[in-house]
């Protein structure tokens, strides 16, 4: 299951085959303009040099969180203390808009628009993972060369790979190898 946060990190592709080549898409505009359309964000595109670089670090406290919950450790005081800088970065507001059966609905949203409210937002989704959904299910491809992070939510949280056919063959392939060996 894709989260906002997982995919933002995402935005660093790694080649499962173990090439060691990785390619940073977060600079790339198809993958700027694909990403705020699938999450209902709002940014200029291409982003300005300073959103790219805050990015990358919001980036780096996500996969730093995720390769800690993953291990069965907690978040540590430097990771909370990032992703709140980048929650208190970016003001939400709240909205409340009459529904048409004469109720009502509560609307939270950013209160600027900008990638400084989308890396709040995208801050906040992981924030939401930890706090509401099961932190427990926060995984990382087991194929050492993939690391694609992702929310296990299959009914028996036994989901290691990101896909099955492509990371879990190989590695299913290499354990064979090793055996023979
Ligand atoms: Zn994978």
């Amino acid at each position: 299951m894709d989260l906002a946060w997982t995919d933002f990190l995402n935005s660093l592709v790694r080649d499962w085959r173990g090439r060691g080549q990785a390619e940073d898409q977060l600079g790339r505009v198809d993958w700027q303009a694909a990403f705020l359309a699938k999450w209902g964000f709002a940014a200029p595109v291409p982003a300005a040099a300073e959103d790219l670089a805050a990015g990358r670090r919001l980036r780096g406290v996500l996969l730093d969180l995720a390769e800690r919950v993953a291990a069965g450790r907690g978040v540590d005081g430097d990771g909370l203390a990032s992703l709140n800088a980048f929650m208190a970065a970016a003001p939400v507001q709240r909205r409340l808009v009459p529904q048409e059966d004469g109720g009502y609905r509560l609307d939270v949203g950013a209160a600027s628009g900008g990638w400084t409210a989308v890396l709040g937002e995208v801050a906040a989704a992981c924030a939401q993972t930890l706090a509401e959904m099961d932190p427990s299910r926060i995984r990382l491809c087991a194929n050492p060369d993939c690391r694609w992070a992702f929310y296990d939510d299959t009914r028996n949280g036994g989901k290691r790979f990101c896909e099955p056919s492509t990371c879990g063959n190989l590695m299913r392939v290499r354990r064979f190898r090793r055996r023979r060996a």
